[in-house]
């Protein structure tokens, strides 16, 4: 029987642990604030970002929104996240992804200064994870090492495989085991004999995006197993990568779909708004 690893217990020790250094930053006369901009009313988005709302209010992080109309012009958002670079009081600015299909996202994300990209998604964020300097890091992937950390999994010296290599997960999260001194194998759509591949991990991530693709056949007796995917199953219901059933008995910890790997990342994104106030300071 594997250890299940509780997300949602982890993520709010993470969101208790900031609301004390917020307290703390707040009595040494700093206040830490964060401008959530959703572009269009996108119901999913408006989900995300009231959840985000909720989190800077619990933490005590003041969060300025800015709900825009599905019409603003690319240069209208890009004025605005220029005008939010500049003010003192903001030092995070998340624009919810996706924007509208005349906005290119990809100029949003670079408009967003360095310093206050608490997504972690800019060039120069990315780029200062792979040299190991300064910079916000990627929430989910960020988020995944909090839970293997909290829950006592070592990482180093580790054989680690990361089936996926999008911006957002699979390449952040190699670049971050590699930096806790994993052994890292990143794998994708082109890969050969994948199954051989992954049951080499000690460390297995599933971050594929395809419904429980991910059984026993994939999985080494013991291995510790991080399950990203997030879909709904034809019940409605939520599922992941792995299939839970078929992979929890031989793994030796998993984390659930819900439960797991989701509530981390709006942890790891306040945790990352924290950061921003102090970490460019020195
Ligand atoms: P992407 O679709 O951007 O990337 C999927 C990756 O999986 C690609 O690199 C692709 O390879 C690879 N892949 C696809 N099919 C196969 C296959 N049959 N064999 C091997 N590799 C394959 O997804 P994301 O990284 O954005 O997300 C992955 C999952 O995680 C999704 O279910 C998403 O919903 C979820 N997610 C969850 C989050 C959370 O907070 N829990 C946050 C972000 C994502 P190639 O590059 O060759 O195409």
């Amino acid at each position: 029987m594997a250890q299940i690893i509780d997300g949602k217990k982890i993520s709010q020790q993470i969101k208790d642990e900031l609301r004390e250094q917020v307290a703390e930053l707040k009595a040494n006369g700093k206040e830490i604030g964060m401008a959530v901009i959703q572009v269009g009313s996108d119901p999913a988005s408006s989900v995300y970002v009231g959840n985000k709302k909720k989190a800077c209010a619990y933490i005590g992080i003041r969060s300025e929104s800015y709900e825009l109309p599905e019409e603003t012009t690319e240069e209208e958002l890009l004025a605005l996240i220029e005008r939010l670079n500049k003010d003192e009081r903001i030092h995070g600015i998340l624009v919810q992804l996706p924007v509208p299909a005349h906005i290119h996202e990809k100029k949003v994300i670079e408009a967003i200064s360095p310093k206050k990209d608490v997504d972690g998604f800019h060039p120069q964020s990315v780029g200062a994870l792979s040299i190991g300097q300064k910079g916000f890091v990627s929430c989910t992937p960020a988020g995944i090492i909090q839970l293997l950390k909290r829950s006592g999994v070592e990482i180093e010296g580790k054989e680690c495989v990361v089936i996926g290599r999008s911006n957002i997960v699979g390449k952040p999260m190699a670049m971050l085991l590699l930096r806790e001194n994993g052994t890292v194998t990143v794998t994708h759509s082109k890969t050969k004999n994948l199954k051989e591949v992954c049951k080499r991990a000690d460390i297995l991530i599933a971050a594929v995006g395809r419904p429980k693709m991910i059984d026993a056949s994939y999985v080494k007796e013991g291995a510790v197993v991080i399950d990203v995917g997030i879909h709904r199953n034809e019940n409605n219901k939520l599922c992941g990568d792995v299939d839970f059933d078929s992979v929890e008995p031989i793994a030796s910890a998993i984390t659930p779909v819900p439960g797991g790997v989701g509530p981390m990342t709006i942890a790891m994104l306040m945790h990352n708004c924290v950061e921003s106030a102090v970490m460019f300071d020195e």
